[in-house]
């Protein structure tokens, strides 16, 4: 049998780190069986789906290369089929039509209250005639779930979990307009796409217990089901904003790695012993559902930034480079010239190991980029003081005697300048590092200067823009 997994989004809000992971999980599992990765975008909910969201989450699963197999399936255009299948319950005897009124659903809402019942839907037009249907009412269709004995989930993560039948209730599978609910569509889809494997946050578990009713009543296989536990925040809370969680676009934005994300999200909630770093190709031949934990797992926005910069320091040069540039071109509108591209890539064995994101490693760069005079930040600016810059402006003197422009000779010079001077090394690399970076903190200032070149360096001593 084709390993089958779907993921099922709906189009209401952003494509939050929740949703991501479950995307996450049934790629790989389809992937580690060599089968198949279905999405469908469940669009029913008319007032609450939005082209922006459908935008977002297709975008986002490009983003993280989570390929779908086939063209994606909109539930919205479904709806035909959904209703047939509504109706054929209907006919085979397995649903049938409720007349309730709203005032009367209340009613036993009300009464099961008192009572301290669940509201459940007291089964009243369950076995009434249609002759005995009121006029000018438009029935909803309920199915018919049984009312004694219990009904079991075997759930792969979850183990097997029961509930007694007469906690569930004939619930709504046609509404009174003929539209299908949720409930219904879920069932119908997963069975039309041929899904083996339905992978879904916990929050669904609920529904499995129902809709497993309608796979009976029609007589069709069950798919086998694993139930993630949700994700939390680190203060044990539901998963939101205040956690630093956003939608997945907007990682990109802030300068997470791809990998970083995919290697972040495959371990919320699933381990191979105590592996941290776990690339693509590792976690497609490793994934399995029985090691998903039972547990929530916490997103941890500083695990995630350390991760990051792992996964930064361990980038080949050249992809950096690109990515940098991108930043450059995509967020501040400045086209970096080739001349430039090749100062940072030669400069970017001192940067990568000290940037966090990718944004910070761009903004890094931006001493390979300026000509002098260049932008002082406000520390280098108080760093040249008028005592600094005279000083620098006499070590100028002795290195543009420099012939040999190189870390090594740059690093003897100065130590050597500042021996015969008697002065102390800190007193000048630190103006020096001010003066040609703009800022106070920078990679190696010998590697740097090397990079530049010496007549950018000895531009920006000799300019100080202070
Ligand atoms: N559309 C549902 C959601 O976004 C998921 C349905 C399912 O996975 O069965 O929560």
């Amino acid at each position: 049998m084709k390993v089958i997994t779907r993921f099922a989004p709906s189009p209401t809000g952003y494509l939050h780190i929740g949703g991501v992971r479950t995307a996450l999980f049934n790629w790989l599992f389809a992937k580690n069986n060599n089968g198949l990765f279905k999405l469908r975008i469940e669009d029913t909910d008319v007032k609450r789906s939005t082209q922006e969201a459908k935008e977002a989450i297709i975008k986002g699963l490009k983003w993280l290369q989570l390929d779908w197999d086939e063209d994606e399936v909109y539930q919205s255009k479904r709806i035909k089929r959904h209703k047939e299948i509504g109706n054929e319950l209907l006919k085979l005897g397995h649903a049938y039509k409720c007349y309730c009124s709203p005032e009367e659903l209340t009613e036993m809402r009300e009464q099961a209250r008192k009572e301290k019942r669940a509201p459940r839907y007291n089964g009243k037009w369950r076995d009434k005639d249609d002759s005995e249907a009121p006029n000018n009412v438009k029935p909803v269709i309920r199915i018919k779930c049984p009312q004694a004995g219990s009904t079991e989930i075997n759930d792969i993560v979850q183990g097997n979990i029961s509930i007694k039948n007469n906690e569930l209730d004939d619930f709504i599978i046609l509404r009174s307009d003929g539209t299908p609910t949720y409930m219904l569509s879920v069932v119908v889809d997963d069975y039309d796409m041929g899904v083996t494997h339905v992978i879904r946050g916990d929050d669904h578990f609920t529904n499995t217990f129902r809709q497993q009713h309608i796979y009976n009543a029609l007589n069709w296989p069950l798919p086998k089901y694993a139930h993630i536990p949700l994700i939390h925040g680190m203060d044990g809370g539901k998963l939101s904003k205040r956690h630093g969680a956003l939608g997945v676009d907007s990682y990109d934005d802030m300068g997470y790695l791809q990998e970083t994300m995919l290697n972040y999200l495959l371990r919320l909630g699933w381990s191979h012993g105590d592996k941290e770093i776990i690339s693509r190709e590792e976690a497609i031949k490793l994934f399995n559902l029985d090691s998903i934990g039972k547990s929530s797992a916490k997103f941890d926005i500083e695990r995630l930034t350390s991760l990051n910069a792992y996964y930064i320091e361990n980038k080949n040069n050249e992809d950096l480079v690109t990515a940098v540039k991108n930043y450059y071109t995509n967020k501040k509108n400045i086209n970096i010239d080739n001349e430039d591209l090749t100062l940072i890539l030669n400069g970017m064995n001192g940067l990568k190991s000290r940037a966090r994101t990718i944004n910070e490693l761009a903004e890094m760069c931006s001493f390979y980029i300026e000509k002098a005079p260049i932008t002082l930040d406000k520390k280098s600016k108080k760093v040249l003081n008028d005592d600094n810059i005279s000083a620098l402006k006499l070590y100028y003197k002795q290195l543009l005697k420099l012939e040999e422009w190189n870390k090594i000779k740059i690093e003897e010079d100065i130590k050597m300048y500042c021996q015969e001077n008697n002065i102390n090394l800190g007193k000048l690399a630190q103006p020096l590092r001010a003066a040609i970076t703009g800022k106070a903190v920078s990679p190696g200032l010998y590697e740097l200067m090397e990079v530049l070149g010496k007549s950018e360096t000895l531009a920006r001593i000799i300019n100080i823009n202070n």
